[in-house]
């Protein structure tokens, strides 16, 4: 699974470029496309044999195609009437799928522009509004009301921005003329959406959300709706767009379904001894609260870690000058609902400030810039032109690069972290012309 999470992070925190008013949208529109495929097990469909030469049929017979195989899958004739006839082409769902932002977001800015008075104030108010459902609900999955506020916050900002596409246009549309590589995941998606539309779990009027077809309060995508969402208040609806007792209790599900422990906070801020072995710190390594202990990992605040049964993970956001984070079984779970380190920290991090807690110790390293596709690119050259091994030349940060970025950091003296961002790019760069 490591593998599919470092891939589809990557995406999915380029894909959390600000503008700023729309921030909670893109956010929630994009990543969880793909995260929520990889939690459920699907594939991501890279895999899918690309056809640039294909000749597509018109919009018209691919329906009649689709409706077809809908039918196989028990869909009913008056569902894929009402869902399907007289469909057009969602033109903004395609631009949306294909734009490919120049620059990305580095996590402490996303945390920022996330976390701040407004969205803590207004957790305040809704927790007290929602006291007692919110308390009910935490006695029944076990997550506590603080995570399910802040998820709310970050998924539709506290129900106030759910989108205002109609899924089963937007899902057509970029099944048919989507990303080709993609397209297998959003027809899965469309004949999900049918899917309740047809078992009455939800009027076709009602199904409306994100361009890439999330909807509600918790922005889930049809297959996680099918899979995890939950009549709470019991009138016999699973209803995300309604209900707030069925949308917490379908967050707090979905969170039991991907591993939550209660009682476990997602994890604690962490201090590191002097020349750390920062091939140590990355989610697919993890290890006991005591063997962190003994490797000389600290809480931020100084003093020893708490104790804790279970594993946990070193998690470096934003190179060793920043806020590094000792992360729990309950940060994999956030990584389930959306698959994107900004996310599960951003989750963390509000839910914990909610309570008062959670503020940095360190600080996240101002003007720090990201690098674009074809900086990554250019780094993998130089680094191999310096006589290292990035790996394949092929703009992605993975491990093979960031294990070269170590080894360039070490022979400079500097702390090896493997942290890609501009100014490595410009010691290389620098290193490069010697
Ligand atoms: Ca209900």
């Amino acid at each position: 699974m490591s593998k599919t999470l470092r891939r589809v992070g990557a995406v999915t925190v380029a894909a959390a470029v600000f503008a700023a008013a729309n921030a909670v949208s893109t956010l929630a529109g994009e990543s969880q496309i793909l995260t929520r495929a990889a939690a459920a097990g699907q594939d991501v469909p890279n895999s899918v044999p690309q056809s640039t030469q294909e000749a597509r049929p018109s919009f018209a017979a691919w329906i009649a195609a689709l409706k077809a195989e809908a039918r196989t899958k028990r869909i009913g004739e008056g569902t894929l009437a009402a869902a399907l006839d007289g469909l057009r082409l969602n033109r903004r769902a395609l631009a949306l799928e294909s734009r490919q932002p120049e620059f990305v977001t580095p996590v402490g800015a996303y945390v920022a522009a996330l976390t701040g008075k407004q969205a803590l104030a207004t957790g305040r108010v809704k927790r007290r509004q929602h006291a007692a459902l919110l308390g009910r609900i935490e006695a029944a999955y076990g997550v506590p009301a603080r995570y399910l506020l802040a998820i709310w916050r970050l998924e539709s900002n506290y129900g106030a921005n759910f989108g205002a596409f109609p899924v089963v246009e937007a899902l057509a549309t970029l099944a048919y003329a989507g990303t080709p590589k993609r397209r297998p995941f959003w027809r899965q998606q469309l004949f999900g959406a049918l899917q309740i539309v047809d078992r009455g779990h939800a009027p076709l009027g009602r199904m409306v959300g994100s361009w890439a077809g999330a909807m509600g309060h918790t922005q889930f995508i049809p297959t996680t709706y099918l899979a995890h969402a939950v009549d709470f208040d019991g009138d016999g609806r699973r209803d995300l767009w309604g209900s707030l007792p069925d949308s917490f209790a379908s967050t707090a599900n979905y969170l039991r379904n991907s591993g939550w422990q209660p009682g476990l906070p997602f994890g604690w801020e962490a201090k590191l001894p002097a020349g750390f072995d920062f091939s140590r710190a990355h989610i697919g390594e993890s290890r006991t609260v005591a063997e962190w202990q003994a490797l000389g990992v600290r809480r931020a605040e100084g003093g020893p870690l708490p104790n804790m049964d279970g594993r946990a993970s070193l998690v470096v956001p934003a190179g060793w000058d920043g806020p590094v984070f000792l992360v729990t079984q309950n940060y994999r779970a956030l990584l389930h609902y959306n698959n994107a380190a900004a996310y599960a920290l951003t989750v963390g991090l509000l839910a914990e400030r909610l309570e008062g807690r959670g503020r940095l110790v360190a600080r996240w390293p101002s003007g720090d810039r990201l690098l674009s596709r074809a900086e990554k690119a250019e780094l993998q050259r130089k680094l191999m032109a310096l006589g290292l091994d990035p790996g394949p030349v092929d703009g992605k940060v993975g491990p093979e690069t960031r294990k070269a970025i170590r080894a360039f950091q070490k022979r400079a003296g500097k702390p090896a972290d493997g942290y890609a961002n501009h100014n490595l790019l410009e010691a290389v760069r620098k290193a490069a012309l010697r």
